[in-house]
């Protein structure tokens, strides 16, 4: 049994983790009241000491590797012209999908008037602290870290990769001690790449870890009274996974099924962690050796993509901002709804890719256009599953752009594309 097991490949080892997670929570959530010593050494001890040490890894992994690779990425291209063309494209690309992520949750949720009917005063809600976010000025103007070692022992995303790239342009400019720097960091590059081996060999245990945890903590049954907001929600990320990124694959000739099997273990990494930060390594790695798009361009599309493209994020927050609005019984208006669309576009921006923060910035765009930020209360029970769906669609239109825009610049290895055993 165990020899089978040691022979199966990554992914079906992660599946079967989550297969059996599931029935497994669900059993522990049934016996929470029973048992509490259940949830005090199982939920609570074992599941969450062996999912929280994996996030740990993959943490301590994420932060060197961004400045790492976004160095490299940007010595490797050489050519400055290159480097924003990649940028802005990406940039606009990240921006369109999540426009389109927003258009879709706002148009279902209004078709379905969720929410609509609904008494408040009969409804479970729970005490909130929202925390404040930072304005989009501020935003701008950290993009320049004024202390780099602080950024990065923060790990501040933006400001890293920002941090990055100058540095690499520096170095690009230096000559022979640029050179010095870049191969130093180039075998850093290398020697964490096999620190994410290491790490992803322990992922099916961690996986069945986190996932359980969540089933043990929250039983489905919270779904039921949130049924509407949740199920409209899930309509929305399955639309814009399965159709939406489908056709803008397609209108760039690229089939959308093997992107889908070769990033496959990325969007499973993500569901579990519910952090897009979390799964850079994992991301980078099923797109440099899956999909063989050249590393400098997934240095940068990457943890740029799990920094600002959040189109998971924005559909939860269009729906929710519906949902929140009609059950206090504000009647929005078309401006309400351009308003609702900007604001999640930036706080997507501005969203850090790690579990539950979208909930925090959807705090913004409810204060844009006055509906009570204390609604958050009423949706935040079923968050956490809500969470884990949204950044596994968060990763995949990272996936989806960094394919497109490596495509346009004839950055994907042919043979490690067609290669079907590289999946
Ligand atoms: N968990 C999401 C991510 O990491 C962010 C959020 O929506 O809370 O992409």
């Amino acid at each position: 049994m165990l020899r089978t097991w040691n022979k199966l490949a990554l992914t079906p080892k992660i599946l079967i983790a989550m297969a059996l997670a599931l029935p497994m929570g669900a059993f522990l959530n049934g016996l929470t009241e029973t048992a509490p010593w259940l949830q005090t050494y199982i939920t609570d001890g074992i599941l969450h000491v062996g999912g929280q040490l994996f996030i740990q890894a993959l943490k301590m992994i994420v932060v060197p590797l961004v400045f790492c690779s976004l160095f490299m990425g940007v010595y490797t291209i050489g050519n400055l012209a290159e480097l924003g063309r990649i940028g802005l494209k990406s940039f606009l690309l990240y921006m369109f999908t999540t426009a389109f992520a927003i258009t879709t949750g706002l148009t279902l949720a209004l078709s379905f008037n969720i929410g609509q009917g609904l008494d408040l005063t009969t409804m479970a809600t729970q005490n909130i602290m929202i925390a404040t976010p930072d304005s989009f000025s501020n935003i701008l103007i950290q993009l320049i870290p004024s202390n780099i070692l602080k950024s990065l022992a923060e790990g501040k995303m933006l400001s890293i990769i920002v941090a990055g790239i100058l540095l690499g342009i520096a170095a690009l400019k230096s000559g022979k001690e640029g050179k010095i720097i870049a191969n130093t960091l180039n075998a850093l590059n290398r020697l964490i790449s096999k620190l994410v081996e290491m790490v992803m060999a322990f992922a099916p245990f961690a996986v069945f870890c986190l996932v359980t945890k969540v089933f043990a903590e929250k039983g489905l049954h919270l779904i039921i009274p949130l049924l509407g907001y949740f199920s409209t929600v899930a309509g929305a990320l399955a639309i814009h996974f399965f159709v939406t990124l489908h056709f803008l694959l397609r209108a760039y000739k690229i089939p959308p099924l093997v992107i889908l099997l070769k990033v496959r273990t990325a969007i499973l990494f993500a569901f579990s962690t519910a952090s897009s930060s979390a799964t850079i390594p994992i991301s980078k790695r099923c797109l440099t050796q899956h999909v063989g798009i050249s590393n400098a361009v997934t240095s940068f599309t990457v943890p740029f993509g799990a920094t600002l493209n959040m189109d998971g994020t924005s559909i939860m927050q269009g729906v929710a901002a519906v949902f929140i609005a009609n059950i206090y019984g504000i009647d929005l208006t078309v401006l309400n709804y351009l308003t609702i669309m900007g604001m999640a576009i930036m706080a997507s921006i501005g969203t850090a890719g790690i579990p539950g923060v979208g909930l925090i910035m959807l705090s913004m765009v409810l204060a844009q256009v006055n509906i009570p930020v204390e609604g958050i209360g009423l949706i935040i029970g079923v968050d956490r599953l809500l969470d884990m769906m949204r950044t596994a669609v968060n990763v995949a239109g990272d996936a989806v752009v960094s394919t497109i825009v490596a495509k346009s610049e004839g950055e994907i290895d042919k043979e490690t594309f067609e290669n079907p055993h590289l999946a």
